[in-house]
């Protein structure tokens, strides 16, 4: 997992959306459209900027009506048309990423307005909280300026859920189940300690009244909403309900769009059967060499997965304690950088240091994840990047010891190479060299969490560990979560898997636990195409490393690969594989230009 922290935007200048005679330099003129763009685009969805780091637009909440769509339409048709006016071609490699990232976008959220339209069938997308939390719990201005922001956008709640309402139509019980849970929470971020924060301030008192009226009036607007959707629950019977399987008609331009493969979704799902198998071979060799080390002259089971399962359990008892997670992850953190020093692996930079810490209180992800990069932007890329690690403070003893065994001494090496070297906090330093406001709002998912799998892989290769069975087995085991998200995903969208076959594949073949499995399924059920991401990139750039050695023979240098790959920022990977087999020396821009 990789949040970002949200980012201090320039401050573009807005410009009218008028013809300009472009300059004569493409490269040029490009860049001043780029920028263009992305002044037009926060100034069009004010809540993405607000998530962004972009408040200049904060004030304004977009009302989820017929017209919003219609003038969404209207606004990706005029950009468009602005794009067009460039010929790719003719633009150095990292704009022509851009321009590639630019038109994927248009393209995709002009198809989900007109035909996914899960603005209709999910419920869930309706919520004001996220950017009210945000606007309050972010210092970007003084706290009465934040209050005011909030005082103009809080005026047309009632309306968000009243065309929120009448948008919604036939949902899947389970994203209404979802927008029930989600919205009942959104209550919170109105409750009494926000009027007493108000009261304290130094706003005037009618600014004071008003804001209590409008918190009152968003209140009921949101209970309304919780309410109509209790009423609604009900009927959602299956015949009645809209299934949250999403169906091949849609699941794959949805792929297409989101993940930007150069495989199509049935290529990639026979990848991951094959993966998949090559797993569970290596994950048995392992086994029967630790078996004896483990479990002595006890009789080996006679069954792959039973062996498998019951050395995995034996080896996650060696783990670290609450008291002393943190230090043992900022202890690896060193390890790691100087093991892809002396292997010579890929660029570091010693000048802007990872810092450990407990990821703080306030943070979404101190409930769920156990560790998280949380990284600058390319506007910012002097600020510190922290490795949040969640110190298990609040758990119960019970899901203490569920975690320090998952993240155990051997799976949490694999973590740490994930989440930070070379994985996510590597990868950003790379792409911070260009920074691009278009990449770092249009990133591509698969290409940074198809890098963080790869390493894990890559180190692993190159001997972190000294080939300790142990860590090999671990690292299958943390790909095969991969390999089987998968699996699933397309299964359960495409191919209608039941949810018994689901929990079997997870829990038996990819030797999950219960409550981890049951955790995926309600995933698998909520999102569509995201779980395929993570494998999606790996096996796209693993692929193309192995045809890099094969093409360059002696030639082939691996930190030079690595280098290179990452030097073009979080495009896909087939964008990059195109960008690659150009001449070294177009690239002026990347560090390892000749
Ligand atoms: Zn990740
Ligand atoms: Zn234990």
């Amino acid at each position: 997992m990789r949040g970002l922290r949200v980012i201090v935007a320039a401050a573009a200048v807005m410009s009218a959306s008028c013809a300009v005679a472009p300059p004569t330099d493409p490269n040029a003129a490009f860049r001043a459209h780029a920028d263009r763009f992305v002044a037009e685009l926060m100034a069009f969805y004010p809540e993405w900027a607000i998530q962004a780091g972009e408040y200049r637009h904060a004030a304004r909440l977009t009302v989820p009506d017929d017209a919003a769509r219609a003038a969404e339409l209207k606004f990706l048709a005029g950009q468009q048309r602005a794009l067009a006016q460039f010929d790719p071609a003719a633009l150095e490699p990292l704009l022509r990423a851009d321009y590639h990232q630019i038109r994927n976008f248009l393209e995709s959220a002009a198809w989900r307005n007109r035909t996914l339209r899960s603005w209709q069938w999910d419920p869930s997308e309706y919520n004001v909280a996220t950017p009210f939390a945000l606007l309050l719990n972010t210092d970007y201005a003084p706290a009465d300026e934040r209050l005011r922001t909030v005082l103009a956008r809080l005026e047309r709640v009632p309306a968000y859920y009243a065309a929120a309402q009448a948008s919604v139509q036939r949902p899947t019980r389970e994203h209404t189940a979802l927008a029930l849970q989600q919205n009942r929470g959104a209550l919170q971020v109105f409750g009494d300690e926000l009027l007493a924060r108000v009261r304290a301030s130094g706003l005037g008192a009618d600014e004071k009244a008003l804001f209590a009226q409008r918190v009152q009036a968003a209140r009921a607007a949101i209970e309304g909403y919780v309410a109509w959707l209790a009423a609604l629950e009900p009927t959602l019977t299956p015949g009645q309900a809209r299934s949250f399987r999403l169906g091949r008609e849609l699941y794959e331009p949805k792929f297409r769009y989101d993940i930007q493969s150069g495989f199509t979704i049935e290529q990639l799902y026979e990848r991951a059967q094959g993966a998949k198998e090559r797993l569970l071979q290596d994950m048995e060799r392992h086994a029967r060499v630790l078996w004896p080390r483990y479990f002595g002259r006890k009789p080996m089971p006679k069954e792959r997965n039973a062996l498998i399962g019951q050395v995995i359990a034996k080896v996650s008892t060696r783990h670290s304690k609450p008291a002393r997670f943190v230090d043992d992850v900022r202890a690896q953190i060193g390890a790691l950088q100087a093991f892809v020093r002396e292997r010579d692996l890929v660029d570091q930079d010693p000048s802007k240091p990872l810092v450990v810490r407990e990821t703080p209180p306030y943070n979404p992800v101190r409930g769920v994840a156990i560790a998280s990069i949380d990284a600058p932007g390319p506007f910012d890329p002097d600020a510190t990047t922290y490795y949040n690690v969640n110190p298990m403070s609040d758990f119960t003893p019970e899901r203490q010891e569920s975690f320090l065994r998952e993240y155990n001494h051997w799976m949490l090496q694999i973590l740490n190479i994930h989440e930070a070297v070379p994985g996510h906090y590597t990868q950003l330093l790379h792409a911070n060299r260009s920074p691009s406001l278009v990449k770092s709002l249009l990133g591509s998912g698969p290409m940074v969490e198809g890098w963080a799998v790869y390493t894990e892989r890559m180190m692993l290769e190159n001997g972190w560990g000294n080939d300790a069975p142990e860590l090999w087995l671990m690292m299958d085991k943390f790909q095969l979560r991969t390999v089987c998200n998968t699996i699933l995903d397309y299964s359960v969208h495409v191919l209608g898997m039941s949810e018994e076959d689901a929990l079997k594949l997870l829990m038996q073949d990819a030797f999950q636990t219960e409550t981890e499995a049951r955790g995926k399924w309600r995933r698998v059920q909520l999102t569509s195409v995201q779980l395929t991401s993570y494998f999606a990139g790996f096996a796209e750039i693993y692929e193309f490393r192995e045809q890099q050695k094969l093409a360059l023979g002696e030639r082939f240098d691996l930190k030079r690969f690595h280098n290179r790959f990452l030097s073009f920022g979080s495009v896909p990977v087939k964008v990059i594989r195109e960008l690659m087999a150009e001449p070294e020396t177009a690239l002026a821009s990347s560090p390892d230009a000749r």
